[in-house]
């Protein structure tokens, strides 16, 4: 193909591998331009001290996702799965919070937990039913952009069972403590939850990144190739390398007005007893820490005496890692969790893009002759819509170009 009507991918994330991958299926050999030095972008697996592989930022994968499971055998992916529940500290003590329909067993340990009314754990039964109604992408397609928080508290949830339950957990998903994501997507994910399982790839979101990457077979990738300025069928390079192209499809966040959601990820040594099953573990009562499980239960050799600490950030600008650190320990020695030394940390101020209206890609992801945008910003915050997102410009592309429509 005449390189000036190859199509060109740029940025090797979620959405432009999604993207490669429709495009070869239609015939095409895309160039795929990274700036980095490796795909996945905000998909990586970084290394503990002692070699143990842990996630840029814990992040877990939900089988029920309908695009992972277009690209990616989960059968074949080597998995762990969590518990569908929740470990909550309240009251000086850790509760039990189970899903009664999948954990029989943890029935009792639930009912005794004195988190959420009878009326809760119903209004939450019932939000499942309604998050099964129509397509999942109907869900996010859905107009209404009242937020998940505003969306709750007209259910008529105690604010006991929110404060304890679903603003922790939510948050922790979201990375947004006022839980301003749209109920659109608290439904989707709530349905994603309810259908499938939560798990983490042995070896991390590395494992997934490589599942993704195993399957390109006539994608060309130039890492290290950093897009600077875009136009229509020609882009630069920061080396100054000029490019006549065929269409483009940008998954870069261009817009500076993005509003982000921030974390800070942290694992630390850790002594005390794991809870004995992969299970998240949720801090109501502390300031800045969301979530936290003990890597352990995870992975009993490698994990073993490390607690990964999830704390979300209002404002990432100046935050100092070690102020979030001592931040940190100060939120779990309330919870009497003392913990050891540091063994790693990072601060992710880009991590969720921060969105007001969602919906399952971007409704029309042309923005102008042979131009596509695609990416998380562009539809809705999770892997599932980066990976949905990629494939629908790439179909556009490809209806556009004259070829055979994708098949599937
Ligand atoms: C801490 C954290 C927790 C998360 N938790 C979950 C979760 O539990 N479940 C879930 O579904 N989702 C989660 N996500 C979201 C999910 O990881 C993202 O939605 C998805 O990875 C975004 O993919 P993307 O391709 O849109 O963007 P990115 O992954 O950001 O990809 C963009 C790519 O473009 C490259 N690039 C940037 N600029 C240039 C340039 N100028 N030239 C060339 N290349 C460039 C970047 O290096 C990167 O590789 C989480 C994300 C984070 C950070």
């Amino acid at each position: 193909m005449n390189p000036s009507e190859r199509p060109v991918v740029i940025g090797g994330g979620a959405a432009g591998l999604a993207a490669c991958l429709t495009l070869e299926k239609a015939g095409f050999s895309p160039l795929l331009l990274e700036g980095a030095d490796r795909l996945g972008g905000r998909l990586r697996t970084d290394q503990l001290p002692d070699g143990t592989p842990v996630d840029v930022g814990f992040q877990v994968l939900l089988t029920a996702y309908p695009e992972l499971q277009r690209w990616v055998d989960l059968e074949v992916l080597d998995s762990v799965a969590f518990v569908p529940g929740a470990m909550i500290h309240k009251g000086g003590r850790w509760r039990t919070l189970a899903d009664p329909r999948r954990m029989p067993a943890s029935i009792g340990a639930t009912l005794c937990s004195g988190i959420g009314t009878w009326r809760d754990r119903i209004g939450i039964l019932r939000l499942v039913q309604q998050s099964m109604r129509g397509t999942p992408e109907s869900l996010l397609d859905a107009a209404d952009e009242v937020s998940t928080s505003e969306f709750l508290a007209a259910r008529g949830f105690s604010a006991a069972f929110v404060r304890d339950f679903l603003r922790p957990f939510f948050s922790g998903i979201f990375l947004d403590a006022a839980l301003s994501p749209p109920a659109a997507q608290f439904l989707y994910t709530l349905r994603m939850m309810a259908t499938g399982k939560v798990i983490i790839p042995v070896g991390g979101m590395a494992a997934l990144v490589g599942a993704l990457e195993g399957r390109l077979r006539t994608t060309e990738v130039r890492l290290g190739a950093e897009v600077q300025y875009v136009q229509e069928h020609a882009l630069r390079l920061a080396d100054g390398t000029e490019m006549k192209t065929g269409a483009i499809i940008d998954t870069v966040p261009r817009t500076e007005g993005i509003p982000w959601n921030a974390c800070f990820n942290a694992v630390f040594h850790c002594e005390a007893p794991p809870f004995g099953q992969p299970i998240i573990g949720l801090l109501p009562e502390a300031r800045h820490v969301t979530n936290l499980h003990f890597m352990e239960d995870v992975e009993p050799s490698g994990g073993k005496g490390k607690l990964n600490v999830t704390a979300l950030l209002r404002d990432a600008q100046g935050v100092e890692a070690a102020s979030m650190e001592s931040a940190v320990r100060e939120d779990l020695l309330q919870v009497g969790v003392d913990v050891g030394p540091l063994m790693w940390s990072v601060t992710i101020p880009r991590a969720l893009p921060r969105m007001h209206s969602v919906c399952s890609s971007m409704r029309n992801p042309r923005i102008g002759s042979g131009m596509y945008v695609a990416g998380d910003h562009t539809a809705a915050p999770s892997l599932d819509a980066a990976l949905r997102s990629g494939r629908v410009a790439a179909e556009a592309l490809i209806v556009d170009s004259g070829r055979a429509k994708a098949n599937g």
